[in-house]
């Protein structure tokens, strides 16, 4: 093993840095959140990284002792190669996909069969924040709680592990007990039922919605976008259109050994930073 994936390793075992490496795979979006933190919408620019990059920082990633994939956007099913994508790096490590949930018709699903063939699991994450459709839809956009309610159900019976997270506007609420009938009664399961704060950062910001969130309360996850490698998956997030740079670490993603230096040089420097210490994941 290497000195820095001893160090990585570590550092992962102390609970200072999460095991997943995320991947942004684009920016752009068919729905335009209240809330999102990228600024995502159908005319946002795609940033994408490459298939090539996407699969080459997987397999680093591997070398480097991390244990899983994530990958968010934007919706990274917009991408025509997405499933290509997802299928070549499960080959790799396990992965978690953050997705709207809308673009699951039983065509998609069915092409997305060979995702569930691979040696590592595939685990989908979708957002919905209600189990009333126009409190939901109020913040996500018309018909998106009907797109998930059909979704949900559709992607469980064909086998794949979903989980859904719903992002609130109150600081942490322990449950949502009518939001946990609806998804108990989707067959997800419990621990796959998720509440997280919405992040005062990109559009949020502008709404004038949600909790603090830089390098003091945000856990070390290493994030690599087309414009660089972050300090957190809520570190590359774009406000009235610019890139903001507070949890930037390098303007760079290759090779990940020196993205993933300098993150432990900031580690080391902060040794009280603690993985997640605000519950955000
Ligand atoms: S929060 Fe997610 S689903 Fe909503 S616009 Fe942003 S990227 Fe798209």
């Amino acid at each position: 093993m290497s000195g820095l994936a001893a160090q990585l390793g570590a550092a992962m075992e102390a609970g200072r840095l999460s095991s997943r490496l995320w991947l942004y795979s684009n920016y752009h979006c068919n729905l335009a959140c209240t809330y999102c933190l990228t600024e995502s919408s159908p005319t946002a620019p795609p940033r994408q990284l490459t298939k090539d990059r996407m699969v080459a920082l997987a397999r680093q990633a591997k070398g480097l002792g991390f244990q899983s994939i994530g990958v968010t956007g934007g919706e990274p099913f917009l991408r025509p190669d997405l499933v290509s994508v997802l299928t070549t790096i499960a080959t790799e490590l396990p992965l978690l996909v953050l997705t709207n949930g809308t673009l699951f018709n039983p065509r998609r699903v069915a092409a997305m069969q060979p995702l569930l063939a691979g040696p590592n699991g595939v685990s989908l994450q979708i957002s919905l924040d209600s189990a009333r459709a126009e409190d939901n839809d109020a913040l996500r956009g018309a018909d998106n709680f009907q797109r998930v309610a059909e979704a949900v159900p559709r992607l469980l019976a064909a086998g794949f592990h979903v989980r859904v997270a719903a992002t609130l506007d109150d600081a942490h609420p322990e449950t949502d007990p009518e939001l946990q009938r609806l998804l108990d009664s989707w067959g997800v399961a419990r621990e796959d039922q998720l509440l997280r704060p919405v992040v005062h950062r990109g559009r949020a910001v502008m709404n004038t919605m949600g909790v603090e969130a830089g390098s003091a309360q945000l856990g070390a996850e290493l994030t690599l976008t087309s414009a660089g490698a972050f300090w957190s998956p809520f570190g590359p997030t774009y406000r009235e259109g610019k890139l903001e740079t507070d949890l930037l670490l390098v303007r760079r993603t290759e090779p990940l050994s020196g993205v993933a230096n300098a993150l432990m040089g900031l580690l080391n420097a902060r040794p009280e930073l603690a993985s997640d210490p605000a519950g955000f994941v």
